[in-house]
C-alpha cells in the first residue's frame, strides 16, 4: 500500500474512524493499491458535526473580509503545491497529468472567486418610507455538507469549499470513496492557510454515510454532485428532513454539427470534449447530431480521434467495472447496426497491464432510441446520429431526460441563436465542446441533471450558502408613525 490507511479529518486532526469496514483505493493507472478508506459510522459523522457546530459561532461572527484572508493564502498554497496535487489527482483518478494540472488551476480560479465575495455580499439598503430604512444581510446557514463524485477529486470539492466557508459556514466534506486521498491534502492546506479547527471536516464513506448526512439534524444544507440516481436519493432524503439541498446529477450532452461548421476546429473540439478526462466529465460530449451532409467533418473527427492514445494523451477510466460497462455499450450498439468508425475496445498500455483504459471510440449511424444515444456512458465514446434539419436535431436533444450542456457548431449566427433558444440544457456552447461557464458565472444544468434551485458555483452559490436577514429600522422619532410603522 503506497499511502497509509486514510483517516477522517475532524476538528483539525486526522482521526481513526470507529468503523472496521474499509474499501481499497486502487489506482486506475496501473492497478496499484494506493490506500484504504474507512466507511465511517454515524458516530464519526456526529463527532464531526459537533466539532463544526462548535466552530461555527466564532467563524460566522468573523468579518467576511477577515474570513477571505484564509482563501488568499489557500490560493497561494494551491499554486505552490500544484504539481504535487496534480500528480496525486492523476494517481487516484487516472486522468493525464496535463488534465490534473488544469484541474488544480481551476481550483485556483474557484478560490479567486471566493476572495471576491466581500464585494458581492454587501446587501441592500433603502429608505422605504420617511425615516424608515430596510436592509438585507447574507447570513451563513450553519453546518453544511458537500458530497462529491470521483471524476474531479479536487475541483468538485473546491466548487463548494471556498464559497461556503468564506460565506461563514462550517463544512463536512464527504469525498468519493473511489478517490478519497486528495481531500485529505485539501484539509492540510486549509489548516496551513490558517482556517480554524472544526470549520472544515472530512468524513469518508459511501452511500450509508451520505444517508446519515441527509438525516443528521445538525446539518442545515446538503450540496451533492454525482449520478442522477444518487442525486435523486439525496435530494429526496435531505429535503424530507427539511434541509436546503442542491443535487447535481448525470448528463448526456449533445453537440449539433451543421454543414457550415469549420471542419478542423469542429473536429478538434468534438474529440477534445468526448475524450478529455477519458470522457468522465459531466460536460463531455457524448452524443453528436450531424445535420444534413457532415461526412467531411466526421472524417476529420475520426482522424483527430486516432491521435488520442491511451496512456499517452488519454487517461484511464476509473475502474474495471467502468471499462467493462463502456465496452458493453459499444458492443451493443454494433450488434444493433451502428457502425464503429474508431474502436477503443480492448485498449492496453504497455507496462500498465492492470490499468483500466478504453480508447477513443466514434460510433456512426446511431439511432435515437439506442442505449448509446440515450444513456450516460461516462467514457471516451461519441455516438453520432444523423438528421436533415436543426429542428430534428433539437427534438433529439430535447427528448433526452438530462439537461446539463448542449453545443452547436456553425458559422451562422441565426442558427446559433436558435439553438441557444431551443436546446433544453442549462449550459449552451456555440463552437465550444465543453461550455463550462467560468467565474463569476455559475455552473448548473437543468432537468434530470440538477435538482434544487440555483447553481453550485459563481454568484448563484451565494443564495444557496446564505439566508437573507431583512431589518427595518426607524432612526428618527420625528418622522412620525405611518402605515408601516
Ligand atoms: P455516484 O453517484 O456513484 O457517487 C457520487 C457520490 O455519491 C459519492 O460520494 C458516493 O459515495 C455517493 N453515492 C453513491 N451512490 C449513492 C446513492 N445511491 N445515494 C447517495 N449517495 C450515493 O457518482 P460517481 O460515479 O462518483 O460520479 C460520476 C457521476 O457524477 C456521473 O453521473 C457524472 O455525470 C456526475 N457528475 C455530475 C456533475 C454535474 O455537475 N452535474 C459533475 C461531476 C460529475
Amino acid at each position: 500500500m503506497k499511502y497509509p490507511a486514510l483517516k477522517n479529518y475532524i476538528n483539525g486532526e486526522f482521526v481513526v474512524s470507529g468503523s472496521s469496514r474499509t474499501l481499497p483505493v486502487i489506482s486506475p493507472v496501473d492497478g496499484a493499491l494506493l490506500s484504504e478508506v474507512p466507511m465511517s459510522t454515524a458516530e464519526d459523522l456526529h463527532t464531526a458535526v459537533e466539532a463544526a457546530r462548535a466552530a461555527f459561532h466564532k467563524w460566522s461572527k468573523t468579518p467576511i473580509k477577515e474570513r477571505v484572508q484564509v482563501f488568499f493564502r489557500y490560493k497561494f498554497l494551491l499554486e505552490k503545491n500544484l504539481q504535487e496535487l496534480a500528480s496525486l489527482c492523476s494517481e487516484e483518478n487516472g486522468k493525464t497529468i496535463g488534465e490534473s494540472v488544469a484541474e488544480i488551476e481551476k481550483c485556483i480560479e474557484l478560490t479567486e472567486f471566493a476572495t471576491s465575495l466581500p464585494q458581492l455580499v454587501t446587501g441592500e439598503v433603502l429608505e422605504v418610507s420617511k425615516g424608515v430604512e430596510c436592509r438585507t444581510e447574507h447570513v451563513p446557514l450553519g453546518v453544511v455538507a458537500s458530497i462529491v463524485p470521483f471524476n474531479f477529486p479536487s475541483m468538485v470539492p473546491n466548487w463548494t469549499i471556498p464559497n461556503a466557508i468564506a460565506l461563514g459556514n462550517c463544512m463536512i466534506m464527504k469525498p468519493s470513496e473511489k478517490v478519497p486521498i486528495s481531500c485529505g491534502r485539501i484539509a492540510e492546506l486549509l489548516k496551513e492557510a490558517g482556517l480554524p479547527d472544526g470549520v472544515f471536516n472530512v468524513v469518508h464513506g459511501d452511500v450509508e454515510i451520505v444517508e446519515a448526512i441527509c438525516d443528521h439534524p445538525g446539518i442545515e444544507a446538503v450540496s451533492f454532485v454525482g449520478s442522477t440516481k444518487a442525486a435523486k436519493n439525496v435530494y429526496q432524503r435531505a429535503t424530507k428532513n427539511y434541509k436546503r439541498c442542491l443535487a447535481l446529477g448525470g448528463a448526456k450532452n449533445h453537440l449539433m454539427v451543421m454543414p457550415d461548421a469549420i471542419p478542423a476546429m469542429t473536429a478538434q473540439n468534438v474529440v477534445a470534449s468526448m475524450s478529455g478526462c477519458a470522457g468522465q466529465r459531466c460536460m463531455a460530449a457524448s452524443a453528436m447530431v450531424g445535420v444534413a451532409n457532415v461526412d467531411h467533418i466526421i472524417d476529420k473527427i475520426c482522424d483527430e480521434a486516432r491521435k488520442v492514445v491511451p496512456g499517452v494523451n488519454l487517461g484511464a477510466v476509473i475502474n474495471k467495472e467502468s471499462k467493462e460497462r463502456i465496452e458493453r455499450y459499444i458492443t451493443e450498439a454494433e450488434e444493433q447496426g451502428a457502425k464503429i468508425l474508431v474502436d477503443g475496445r480492448g485498449a492496453k498500455v504497455s507496462g500498465k497491464e492492470n490499468g483500466t483504459y478504453v480508447g477513443p471510440t466514434v460510433i456512426d449511424y446511431v439511432k435515437p432510441d439506442m442505449a448509446v444515444a440515450t444513456e450516460e456512458i461516462f467514457g471516451p465514446v461519441i455516438s453520432i446520429m444523423r438528421t436533415n434539419t436543426v429542428d430534428e436535431a433539437l427534438a433529439i436533444e430535447n427528448a433526452n431526460p438530462y439537461g446539463n450542456a448542449a453545443s452547436v457548431f456553425t458559422q451562422n449566427g441565426g442558427v446559433a441563436r436558435y439553438v441557444i433558444d431551443h436546446a433544453s440544457a442549462g449550459m449552451i456552447g456555440v463552437n465550444i465542446g465543453v461550455p463550462v461557464p467560468r467565474e463569476p458565472f455559475s455552473f448548473g444544468g437543468w432537468n434530470e441533471s440538477k435538482f434544487g434551485v440555483g447553481d453550485i458555483t459563481g454568484k448563484s452559490s451565494i443564495e444557496f450558502w446564505t439566508k437573507l436577514k431583512k431589518s427595518t429600522v426607524k432612526w428618527n422619532p420625528e418622522a412620525g408613525v405611518n402605515w408601516m410603522s
